[in-house]
């Protein structure tokens, strides 16, 4: 039977872990490595780190839906992806101590009046309690040590040898015959320097791109007393282009300046504060379009040509630009219309416009009330190249990438990924 080394002992490793023993695979022969504590010894302020990773600290919401959470149905398909889902709420409630008390929110239908023009993405999550994690984390090891799983506390992996099967850490070096990558969000460095290292080739990814939009909220009050972060997107499927509505902030809800890669970009908050209250709303109106050759560079380009005077730029029919939650004003250069916008988007601009468009249909106080910052992107950090039925890397078949290290953003996701793959390594054992 192989020897397997799990790397992060975060959402991913542990359900990967905990799906081998539960199948009678031995746990002597399964160790973990992570450079944070045990569920007993760590500390609230270590939020990342340790074990269940950013999942063990986190506000415990699991996203129960495919189109939620990063990736897994494209790997395995819908129902598979889903029966995994099952499996990992399973496991946060085998080791709750109060079971019961995990509920599911479900979410309302859609509302006729957004229908014609709209789909409001709606979808339930299961709660477990901040409160409960580290309980559970506690049980959830002890289950796994009684199993004979071996754990390496504080132990900070430096290198991977890809080639001769080693891990190497600051005082040993381990050898695996299978290798499960788990690092999470902490170690995406690390990822991208192996990653580097062995010249691991990449997922193609799409461009993401578009606007924040911001008005002021009683316009879109109807919709934000069904849904508080509501995601309105629509897709066309024949021109590779989806959009989408992305992080509604409500309330006290503010634009803030992000810079990357020396230029100026758009995103938003919101504060809880009720002193902060500017009955604002904003989201980003985010595009996602497939097939460009180099999504990277051009998303740069199209960033580079809406800068103005040093920074981003701002259209409205009749609005000026917001002030921040200090007070200042956002800083972004008016424009009297969208010409810098239509020439930049290289033929895309249309699918935004037309968006507010319909937005106006929608919500019909809005007019012109409204104004968008320009732009808004996101810039997808690579995904190693992975063979689909065991998230295995394409060059080095006994090494396989899971959770946030690969493609999730989420715990459901994660232990799901960590679970499949757990599955492959018993079918071939
Ligand atoms: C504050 C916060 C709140 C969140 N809330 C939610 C939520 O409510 N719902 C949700 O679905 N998602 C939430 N998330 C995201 C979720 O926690 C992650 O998507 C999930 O934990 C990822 O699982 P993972 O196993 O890939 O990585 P992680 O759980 O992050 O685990 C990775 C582990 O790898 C270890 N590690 C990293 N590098 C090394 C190295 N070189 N050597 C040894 N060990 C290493 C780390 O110590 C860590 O324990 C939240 C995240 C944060 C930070």
């Amino acid at each position: 039977m192989d020897k397997i080394v799990i790397v992060g002992a975060g959402v991913a490793g542990v359900n990967a872990a905990t799906k081998l023993v539960d199948n009678g695979y031995p746990g002597e022969l399964i160790t973990i490595i992570d450079m944070g504590n045990d569920p007993y010894k760590r500390k609230p302020e270590e939020v990342m780190t340790g074990f269940l990773g950013a999942g063990g600290w986190s506000d415990g919401k699991l996203t129960y839906h495919t189109a939620i959470g990063g990736h897994m149905s494209k790997y395995c398909g819908e129902d598979k992806a889903m029966e995994l889902f099952n499996e990992v709420i399973t496991n946060f409630k085998r080791f709750h101590p109060k079971p019961e008390e995990v509920q599911c929110s479900n979410p309302e239908a859609e509302p006729d009046f957004i229908k014609p023009y709209f789909g409001l993405r709606l979808f339930p999550v299961w709660h477990v309690g901040t409160d409960y994690l580290h309980e559970i984390g506690k049980n959830w090891y002890d289950y796994l040590v009684s199993k004979g799983v071996n754990f390496e506390w504080n132990t900070k992996v430096e290198d991977i040898d890809f080639e001769n099967n080693h891990v190497l850490t600051h005082n040993t070096h381990l050898n695996y015959d299978k290798l499960i990558f788990a690092v999470g969000k902490s170690g995406i460095d690390f990822a991208q320097e192996l990653a580097k290292e062995y010249n691991l080739p990449d997922e193609p990814k799409p461009v993401q791109i578009g606007v924040r939009f911001e008005a002021p909220q009683h316009h879109f009050q109807k919709l934000i007393d069904i849904s508080y972060d509501f995601k309105l997107y629509r897709k066309f499927d024949n021109e590779g282009v989806s959009l989408r509505s992305f992080c509604t902030n409500n309330n006290a809800a503010y634009v803030a300046v992000e810079e990357t890669y020396g230029d100026h970009s758009y995103n938003g908050h919101a504060k809880k504060d009720e002193a902060y209250r500017n009955n604002m709303t904003n989201f980003g109106i985010l595009m996602e379009i497939q097939g460009i050759d180099d999504p990277f560079e051009w998303s740069r380009e199209v960033v580079k040509k809406l800068q103005k005077n040093g920074t981003g730029l701002y259209y409205s029919p009749t609005r000026k630009p917001s002030t921040t939650s200090e007070g200042g004003e956002v800083t972004a250069t008016q424009v009297d219309d969208l010409t810098d916008f239509y020439d930049a988007m290289d033929g895309f601009a249309k699918y935004i416009m037309d968006f507010i468009s319909d937005m106006k249909r929608i919500f019909p106080t809005l007019g012109s009330d409204w104004g968008i910052y320009m732009p808004e992107v996101k810039y997808l950090s690579p995904e190693p190249l992975v063979n689909y039925e065991n998230l295995s890397l394409t060059a080095y078949p006994n090494i396989h990438f899971v959770g946030d290290a690969l493609s999730a953003r989420g715990i459901t996701v994660s232990g799901a990924q960590g679970i499949y793959v757990a599955e492959n390594v018993l079918n071939n054992n």
